[in-house]
C-alpha cells in the first residue's frame, strides 16, 4: 500500500495527515514543543506505531515553520501554498482562506485552484490563537468551552488592540464583577475585528473558508461571519488544512513521477 503524508510543523501544534490513493487514512496532532527536530522524530515514531511507517512506499511533504526539521521528507513546501491547496480541496472551488493559528493569521486568495495572493499578521499576538490562550488562561476557562460560554453572554467591548493591554482590561472587568461569559463574547469580537481588518485589506472572495486551530472555536467563526457579512465554511479537518494540502501535493508528486 502506498501512503502520502503531509506534516505541518506549526509554531504551536504539529499536524499529520496520511492519505492513500482513495482518501484519509490517519490524522493526528501533537504540540510542537520547543524542538521541532524532536517533534519530527516523534511523528516518525507515531507513524510507525499506526502501521504507516516512513519507507519507500510513503511520500512525505513537510510544511509549516518547522518544515526543514523533517529530515525524512521528500520535499518541503511553504505553508501558504499548502494552506491554499488544502482550503481549495475542502470547498472544491475558488475561495478566500482565513487561517488563524497559534501565532499568526493569514488570509489567502485562491483562484483557479492556486494561491494567488496572501496577507499575514505574524508581528502581533492580537487576532491569533495566542491571544485566545492568554485570555482563557486569565479567565480560568478551557479553550474548548469558550464558545458555549460566549453564546450565553452579552457583547462587551474590549477596546485595547494590544494583547497586553487587552489582558489588563480583562483583569479590570473581572475585578468589577463582569460576567465571564460577556468578557469571552467581547474577546471573540476583538479577534474577529482584528482578522476582518486583515481580510478587508486583501479583499475576500465570494466563498470563505476558515482553517487553523482557532476555527474550532465557533464563537470566533460566528463573530467573524458577522464582521464580514458572509457565511464562513469550516470542516472537521480545519486544523489539519496545511497538512492536508501537503499530503495532496505528495500524492500529486507521486502521480507525476509515475507518468514520467
Ligand atoms: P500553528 O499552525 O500556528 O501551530 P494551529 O493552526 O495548529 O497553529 O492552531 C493552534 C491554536 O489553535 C492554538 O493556539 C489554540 O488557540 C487553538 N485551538 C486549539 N484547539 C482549540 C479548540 N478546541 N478550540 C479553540 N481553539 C483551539
Amino acid at each position: 500500500m502506498r501512503y502520502f503524508t503531509g506534516i505541518d510543523i506549526g509554531s504551536t501544534a504539529s499536524k499529520v495527515v496520511v492519505l492513500d490513493g482513495e482518501g484519509l487514512v490517519e490524522r493526528f496532532v501533537l504540540p510542537t514543543g520547543w524542538s521541532s527536530k524532536d517533534t519530527s522524530r516523534e511523528i516518525r515514531r507515531r507513524l510507525a506505531e499506526l502501521g504507516t511507517p516512513v519507507n519507500d512506499e510513503m511520500k512525505v511533504i513537510a510544511t509549516g515553520y518547522g518544515r526543514i526539521s523533517v529530515d525524512y521528507a521528500d520535499k518541503v513546501v511553504t505553508e501558504i501554498t499548502c494552506h491554499g491547496r488544502g482550503g481549495y480541496s475542502l470547498l472544491g472551488r475558488d475561495c478566500s482562506i482565513i487561517d488563524i493559528g497559534g501565532q499568526d493569521t493569514k488570509v489567502i486568495t485562491v483562484e483557479k485552484g492556486a494561491t494567488v495572493s496572501f496577507l499575514m499578521n505574524d508581528k502581533c499576538a492580537a487576532g491569533t490563537g495566542k491571544f485566545l490562550e492568554i485570555m482563557a488562561n486569565r479567565l480560568g476557562v478551557e479553550l474548548g468551552e469558550m464558545f458555549a460560554m460566549a453564546a450565553r453572554g452579552k457583547p462587551l467591548a474590549i477596546s485595547s488592540m494590544c494583547t497586553v493591554f487587552a489582558e489588563s482590561e480583562v483583569i479590570s472587568q473581572l475585578s468589577k464583577g463582569t460576567d465571564k461569559r460577556d468578557i469571552i463574547n467581547g474577546i471573540h469580537q476583538s479577534v474577529a475585528g482584528r482578522v476582518a481588518g486583515l481580510a478587508h485589506r486583501i479583499g475576500i472572495q465570494d466563498q470563505v473558508v476558515m482553517t487553523g486551530g482557532v476555527a474550532q472555536n465557533k464563537g470566533v467563526v460566528k463573530a467573524l461571519e458577522e464582521e464580514l457579512g458572509c457565511q464562513i465554511h469550516t470542516s472537521p479537518l480545519t486544523q489539519y488544512n496545511g497538512a492536508l494540502g501537503a499530503a495532496l501535493f505528495a500524492f500529486q508528486k507521486y502521480q507525476k513521477e509515475q507518468k514520467a
